[in-house]
C-alpha cells in the first residue's frame, strides 16, 4: 500500500546545506562514483519546508537521475530562494514526451525492477508543502525537476 507523507514539519532549512549534505552522501554511494555532483545556488539559501521529507525528495531525484544516466554524467543541483525555486538537473536521455504524465502515479515505472514510488512521494511531499513540481528538459538535454515551493508573505 502506497502511504502518503504526513503533514509537512516547515521549518528554516538552509537548502545549500541541506544539498552538501546529500552530496557527501551520494559520493559514498557506488552509484553515483561516476557522477559528477555541481551545485549553482548562493550560501545560505532558506526555504521554509520540512527537512526530513525534502531529504527524500531530493534523494529519490538524484537515484532517478543516476539510474537514466547509467550512472555516468552530471547532476546539477540548484536553489533560489528568491523564486522559492529548488531544481535538480541530469545529463542523461531526458524524460519522453508521451510518458510525461504518468511519471508522477504511484506504481508508474518503466525500469523490470522500478517500484514506482519515488515520484509519486516527491508529488506527495511537494503538493502538502502547498507547492508543486514539473518535470522539464535541462539544458543538456537531459531531466530537469523543478519544486516551486510557496512564497512567504512576510506576515508569518
Ligand atoms: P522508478 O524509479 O521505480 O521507476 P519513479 O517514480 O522514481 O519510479 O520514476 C518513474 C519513472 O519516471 C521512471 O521509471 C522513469 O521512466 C521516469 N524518470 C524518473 N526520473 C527520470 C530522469 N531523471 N530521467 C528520465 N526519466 C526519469
Ligand atoms: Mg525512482
Amino acid at each position: 500500500h502506497y502511504a502518503r507523507p504526513g503533514n509537512p514539519l516547515k521549518e528554516k532549512v538552509d537548502v545549500a546545506q541541506l544539498f552538501d549534505e546529500l552530496a557527501d552522501l551520494l559520493m559514498a554511494d557506488e552509484r553515483f562514483c561516476d557522477i559528477e555532483i555541481d551545485g549553482q545556488y548562493p550560501r545560505p539559501c532558506f526555504f521554509e519546508l520540512d527537512v526530513k521529507q525534502m531529504r527524500q525528495v531530493l534523494w529519490n531525484l538524484s537515484v532517478n537521475a543516476s539510474e537514466a544516466m547509467e550512472r555516468h554524467g552530471r547532476l546539477t543541483f540548484l536553489a533560489d530562494s528568491e523564486k522559492s525555486l529548488i531544481a535538480i538537473e541530469d545529463t542523461g536521455p531526458g524524460i519522453p514526451q508521451d510518458i510525461r504524465q504518468k511519471i508522477f502515479d504511484p506504481f508508474f515505472t518503466t525500469k523490470d525492477s522500478g517500484t514506482g514510488l519515488g515520484l509519486a512521494t516527491v508529488h506527495a511531499v511537494v503538493e502538502s508543502h502547498g507547492g508543486e513540481v514539473l518535470a522539464l528538459e535541462g539544458k543538456a538535454g537531459g531531466a530537469r525537476f523543478e519544486i516551486h515551493l510557496p512564497q512567504r508573505t512576510g506576515h508569518e
